[in-house]
């Protein structure tokens, strides 16, 4: 007989965690296994629907109001963790703003969700990112009495209590990265049972083959001028300051070059990060040689126009899954030299590495790979294979049910 799963997304916007929870729902035997999803009622994202998995819908009344969202605000400091950082501010004091975070953003997202595992009644419910982005989902299914997994997709940090009071009630722990398994286990004290499973690309999508002259033509870039693109969410720590700096610095050399430069802000902060970066390339004077995309669904299409696919995070990346993607479309990458990208990338290999924020690195890896055929040629089959031994959906598909039958008994 099949069984329930109950999967929870409750991210405002979407972004590479919800992909790859797509993937993942993709390549599930629904004869073993039937899904349901939970996401916030502002997410657009349609790729469960176009799949026949069943969606519903959660209010979640604190964080529409924000223009940051639950990452955001947790990134930033805000969600009842600020006061503990403050010194001179009483215990007391955070104490209030803790509790106060609880009941206003916590506890009715978390009511919002029992009469949804009430309904559905799953065997299992598995929350899709880092326990403290969480704590609504491990609460309702704490208090609802079923097992619940946590798929860890962020660099969070863990507060005392997750550590303490949900940690305990976990059944069990996915880590997409090593990177993300030593951060949160660190601060985790005894875990429970875990796996590290890294993300998968849908192998098919990004290597059927594209008509390169056709995507080159709709976006106005002639065939023979080198190209190169970034790919993600429009945000500081995304690094697309190091990528216009270095552009720029590739120009001088290159004057025919192209930048494309792919993804939408998802927060107020990012959109003001969006004009500042109008302004650096006004003040470059790269502006008409920069495209802005905007967020796409043509990825693979894209990613084949593009001669280098550049990833420029200044923060380390949880996992980075735009890489694994450029790998399989066959698309040279040059990656950030931190955090999952790190583990993702063998330098020289299967791409080449940068320190972060390192702009005159980036540039010089760009023309290198532009003039070197053959490097170019060897990164790009090596990628390949990568992409296909180490990140197909198949073998994601399966740890991840194999974790899920140890954590309900066969
Ligand atoms: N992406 C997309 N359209 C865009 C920009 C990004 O579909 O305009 C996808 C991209 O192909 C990748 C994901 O969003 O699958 C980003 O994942 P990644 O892990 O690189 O970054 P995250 O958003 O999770 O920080």
């Amino acid at each position: 007989m099949s069984k329930r799963i109950l999967y929870i997304d409750l991210a405002p916007h979407p972004g590479g965690s919800i992909i790859s929870l797509a993937r993942l729902l993709q390549g599930l035997d629904r004869t073993r296994w039937r899904p349901m999803v939970a996401l916030s009622r502002q997410n657009e994202f349609t790729g469960f629907k176009n799949m026949g998995v069943p969606v519903v819908r959660v209010r979640t009344p604190q964080w529409e109001k924000r223009t940051a969202g639950p990452v955001d605000a947790i990134r930033q400091g805000k969600a009842g963790e600020s006061a503990r950082k403050t010194p001179g501010v009483s215990r007391l004091w955070h104490l209030a703003g803790t509790l106060r975070y609880w009941r206003r953003d916590i506890w009715p997202v978390a009511n919002a969700l029992l009469p949804v595992i009430a309904e559905y009644d799953p065997a299992l419910v598995h929350l899709n990112d880092s326990l403290p982005l969480v704590r609504h989902g491990v609460l309702a299914a704490w208090r609802a009495r079923r097992p619940v997994l946590v798929h860890s997709r962020s660099l969070v940090a863990p507060s005392a209590y997750d550590r303490l009071l949900l940690a305990p009630r976990l059944s069990g722990m996915i880590f997409i990265s090593q990177a993300v398994a030593q951060h949160q286990l660190q601060r985790l004290g005894a875990p429970p049972p875990y796996r590290v499973i890294p993300n998968a690309v849908d192998l098919e999508r990004f290597a059927t083959p594209v008509d390169r002259a056709a995507v080159r033509k709709a976006l106005g870039v002639p065939l023979d001028a080198p190209l190169i693109g970034v790919i993600g969410r429009i945000v500081p720590w995304k690094g697309q300051r190091v990528f216009i700096e270095a552009f720029a610095r590739l120009r001088q050399r290159r004057p025919d070059a192209v930048a494309a430069i792919v993804g939408a802000p998802d927060s107020g902060r990012g959109e003001q990060y969006r004009r500042e970066l109008q302004h650096l390339a006004r003040v470059l004077g790269v502006e008409n040689s920069l495209l802005w995309l905007g967020r796409r669904s043509d990825i693979p299409q894209l990613l084949a126009s593009f001669d280098i696919l550049a990833h420029c995070s200044v923060e380390p990346e949880p996992f980075g899954r735009v890489i694994i993607e450029g790998m399989a479309a066959g698309t040279p990458v040059i990656a950030s030299d931190a955090g999952g990208a790190r583990e993702i990338v063998e330098n020289e290999i299967n791409g080449l590495l940068t320190p972060p924020g390192d702009a005159q690195a980036l540039a010089a890896a760009m023309q290198r790979l532009l003039e070197d055929h053959r490097l170019r040629t060897n990164l790009q089959e090596n990628a390949r294979s990568s992409a296909t031994q180490r990140y197909n959906l198949a073998a994601h598909v399966n740890a991840v049910t194999s974790f899920y039958e140890d954590i309900l008994g066969g």
